[in-house]
C-alpha cells in the first residue's frame, strides 16, 4: 500500500508511521529524518538545508522532490511506502503523481493548541531517532530507547513553531483538498492518545 500522512507539525505523523510500518511492513520515508540524517552528517545538503529547518521554512521543492523521487525507486518500496512529511505543497503533490501512484493520504486532524503543547514538550534522540514528550519520561534528558542524551530539536522552539504552523497553513493545509478531490481522502481525529488514533487509522484504511 501506498500511503502518504498529511497533518500539521506535531499532528503525529512520525508517531503513527512508526506503528503502521511493522503492521503493513513497508518503509517509512520522512524527508524530516532524511534531512537531519543529512545535518548530522554535514553533508553538502545537510549544510545547505541547516538554516532553512532551524527557522522552520521549507526547504526547497526541487531538492526535495529529488530526494523523494530517488528514495522511492529503491527496491524496498516496490511494495508500498508511507510518505511522512511529504508532500508538503501542491507543487511537490503534483510531482509525486507524475512517478507515482499513491492509494490513500491520511489526514490526522489535531487541535492548534494540542499541537503547541506537544511540540514544546517534544525531546529528540539524535542516537536512535525517537521521540518522546516530557509528560511521559522520567527523566527528561535521557532517552528511553537507548540511553542517549535527549535534545530539543531547533526547530521546536516557540517562535519556530508558531512560524511552522504559519507556513503548514499556508503552504501544507491545501493538500487535504487536493488528495480530496482525487477521492484518495482519509481524516482521522488525532486529539486522542496513541493507541486511539491508531486505532482509528486501521479501522478508516479497512473501509
Ligand atoms: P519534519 O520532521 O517532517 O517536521 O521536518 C523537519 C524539517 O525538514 C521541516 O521543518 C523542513 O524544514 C524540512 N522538510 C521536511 N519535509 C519537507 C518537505 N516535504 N518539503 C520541504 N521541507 C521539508
Amino acid at each position: 500500500m501506498k500511503l502518504i500522512l498529511l497533518g500539521a507539525p506535531g499532528s503525529g505523523k512520525g508517531t503513527m508511521a512508526q506503528k503502521l510500518i511493522t503492521n503493513l511492513e513497508i518503509p517509512q520515508i520522512s524527508t524530516g529524518d532524511i534531512f537531519r540524517k543529512h545535518l548530522k552528517e554535514e553533508t553538502p545538503l545537510g549544510l545547505k538545508v541547516k538554516e532553512i529547518m532551524a527557522s522552520g521554512q521549507l526547504v526547497p521543492d526541487e531538492i526535495t522532490i529529488e530526494i523523494v523521487k530517488d528514495r522511492l525507486a529503491q527496491d524496498d518500496c516496490k511494495n508500498g511506502y508511507i510518505l511522512d512529511g511529504f508532500p508538503r505543497s501542491i507543487v511537490q503533490a503534483q510531482a509525486l503523481d507524475t512517478f507515482q501512484d499513491v492509494d490513500k493520504a491520511i489526514n490526522i486532524d489535531v487541535d492548534k493548541e494540542t499541537i503547541v503543547k506537544r511540540l514544546s514538550g517534544r525531546r529528540f534522540c539524535p542516537t536512535c531517532n525517537g521521540t518522546f514528550h516530557v509528560s511521559t519520561l522520567e527523566n527528561s534528558e535521557v532517552c528511553p530507547a537507548c540511553g542517549g542524551k535527549l535534545i530539543v530539536r531547533a526547530d521546536d522552539s516557540e517562535a519556530t513553531v508558531r512560524n511552522r504552523l504559519e507556513i503548514y497553513d499556508q503552504t501544507t493545509f491545501p493538500l487535504i483538498e487536493y488528495y480530496e478531490k482525487q477521492g484518495k481522502l482519509l481524516t482521522v481525529d488525532g486529539n486522542a492518545s496513541v493507541e486511539e488514533v491508531y486505532g482509528r487509522i486501521l479501522s478508516v484504511l479497512k473501509q
